[in-house]
């Protein structure tokens, strides 16, 4: 299953004393420990962090996140969320309007390259050139 934000999956952070977090925007939170280099991984811990992870990364799962305009598209930093004691998320207001100006701010780029014949084909043969690298370093 393709998810937003790697961390915990793909990417682990290893801190100076050898813990083991998924990320670093969640390392010292003991709830996201996950091991240490010396001991190896905690598989107890890595199974529980890998499934809070999995399901906070499904906006659908997240109160506040159902209503938002930009649900759909939002790949909002786990490491911005905050996470109750029971495991709730409370959103961080202050790291949404972040994300939603991005967003308008890319939405609004993209109106005014699609409206130019020149800039809307050269961004056409950019996506074009950026997919031939990625299925090139993928095969
Ligand atoms: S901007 Fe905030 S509320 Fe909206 S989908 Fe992203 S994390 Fe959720």
């Amino acid at each position: 299953m393709g998810l937003p934000c790697s961390a915990g999956f793909s990417n682990i952070t290893i801190m100076p004393n050898g813990d083991i977090y998924p990320c670093y925007m969640l390392s010292y939170d003991n709830r996201f420990y996950m091991g240490n280099i010396i001991n190896g991984l905690n598989n107890y811990r890595l199974f529980k962090v890998q499934n809070f992870l999995k399901y906070v990364n499904v906006k659908t799962n997240i109160d506040q996140c159902r209503t938002c305009d930009i649900m759909k598209i939002c790949n909002a930093c786990l490491g911005d969320l905050k996470f109750g004691e029971n495991g709730k998320v409370i959103i961080d207001n202050y790291a949404c309007n972040y994300y939603l100006g991005l967003y308008e701010g890319f939405l609004v780029e993209l109106n005014d390259i699609m409206l130019n014949d020149i800039k809307w084909k050269s961004f056409k043969e950019n996506l074009r050139k950026m997919k031939e690298i990625v299925e090139y370093v993928e095969n």
